[in-house]
This record gives structure tokens, sequence and C-alpha cells, in this order.
């Protein structure tokens, strides 16, 4: 790419980041969702005052990570399924897991963390609306499983993560963020040791105000920051 597209580009993002992030209440946390994107695209958000980045693959954010290695305040939040397997890779690679969404991939995790001596931080991926295509836990389920995850003391519980079904219109979708919402509210009132419930990571770039109208306090944007991805990347 020639430096003169390339210096466009970078304005047009830097202009984005700040356009949006003048939009954002100041405490709701903007996370650059980088998938696809790479480093050098990542290091103007950076320049451009971005300190969060999400990924939802462990082997590309690796790659990119290394390359990224001079940025040391930094953090990076995981927000794609995650497999048992892949657990400790996680670990090493992130602060945050916003996409624990079962019992067993929590407790391999905190048995991990407790080993490797890290408190990573977790949001728990919920399901509102049965959904086919998004993993998370269902609500009774969840609600069941409370004691055991509490009991997880290697894992920082910060709150919940939702991404509501494809097609809905904004009426049900504000209402999957605030159903969302109260849950965590409620889990929160039930005074867990260890399950905090302070953090509501819900938003992407096609639903996001809605999301902060519902009390989202990280949102999650791609798109709307760095332009569409090839179709076959969600
Ligand atoms: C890709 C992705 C995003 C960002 O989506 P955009 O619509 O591009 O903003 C947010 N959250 C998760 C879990 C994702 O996979």
């Amino acid at each position: 790419m020639s430096n003169s597209k390339r210096d466009f580009l970078d304005e047009s993002l830097r202009e984005r980041i700040t356009t949006i992030r003048s939009q954002l209440p100041p405490s709701v946390r903007l996370i650059a969702v980088t998938k696809t994107v790479p480093a050098d695209i990542i290091r103007i958000a950076y320049a451009a005052g971005i300190r969060d980045f999400g990924e939802n693959r462990i082997q590309e954010a690796a790659t990119k990570q290394a390359e990224l290695h001079d940025l040391l305040d930094v953090t990076w939040h995981l927000i794609g399924h995650l497999q048992t397997n892949k657990a400790k890779k996680a670990l090493e690679q992130f602060q945050w897991i916003h996409s624990v969404d079962n019992l067993k991939l929590a407790q391999r995790l905190n048995q991990l963390a407790g080993e490797l001596n890290l408190q990573p931080n977790i949001c728990l991926q919920i399901k509102i609306l049965p959904d086919p295509n998004k993993s998370g836990w269902e609500i009774p389920q969840l609600l069941e499983d409370l004691f055991a995850l509490n009991q997880c003391k290697s894992l920082q519980f910060q709150g919940l993560m939702t991404i509501p079904p494809l097609g809905l219109n904004e009426l049900q979708t504000l209402e999957v963020f605030n159903r969302a919402s109260e849950l965590a509210a409620d889990i929160q009132s039930q005074g867990w040791s260890n399950i905090h419930m302070q953090q509501l990571s819900m938003g992407m770039s096609g639903d996001y105000q809605l999301a902060i109208k519902a009390g989202a306090t990280m949102v999650r944007l791609g798109t709307i920051l760095f332009g569409e991805r090839s179709p076959q990347v969600k």
C-alpha cells in the first residue's frame, strides 16, 4: 500500500475512533474488535488512544500479540468461543475472557490459573433467548452453577456477556439487553463472595447504543471502526 493511501486510512480510522469515543458515556469501556485486522492497523488504533483489544481466535491473536509486544499497556480480551483444550493459551494471552460459557470450562480455567498464578477477569456468556448459532449459559443452568462457580477462586468473575440472536428488531434487542442487566443485578444481590456483576459486556457495531441504554459497561466494536470484514469471518 502506498504511503499516501495508508495516511488516508490512518486519518479516517483516527476520526472514527474519536467520534465514537465522544459518543460513549465515559464509564463505558470501548473494546476494539480486531479480528482480521492486521497489526499495523492495530497500531494506528493504539496511537488514537485505544488500549482494549478484542480477538476471537487464539492463534490469530498470538501472531499479532507477538508483533505488538512493545505496546505494554494494552489489555487483550478474548471474546470468541473457547475450547477447553485451548484454555491454557487463552490464559497466557488474554487478561479478560468474555466467553466463558460452561462450568467445565470455568473449572478448567480456574485450575490452570491457579497453577500459572494468574487471576484472569471473567465474563459469563449467557443466552437470553434460544440461539442455535451462539454458545452461552441458559439462565436456569447458570443459576444452578453459581455455587460451583463461586468456588473457582482463581477466577475474577466480573459480570455477564451476551449477544442477541440475529434478526431482532430494536425493541426486542433492547429487551434482551435489559434482561441481561436484570440478571446481573439479581445475581449480584445474592451476595456471592467471589462472583461480582459490575460489568456488562454487550453491544456490537449494530446495537451498541441500545446496549448502553440497558447499562452496558463494555462495548465490543469491530466493523464500525475498521470497516467490513470478509464474509466468512463473523
Ligand atoms: C466480531 C465480534 C464483535 C464485533 O462485531 P461488529 O459487529 O463488527 O462490531 C463483537 N463481539 C463478538 C463476540 C464478536 O465476535
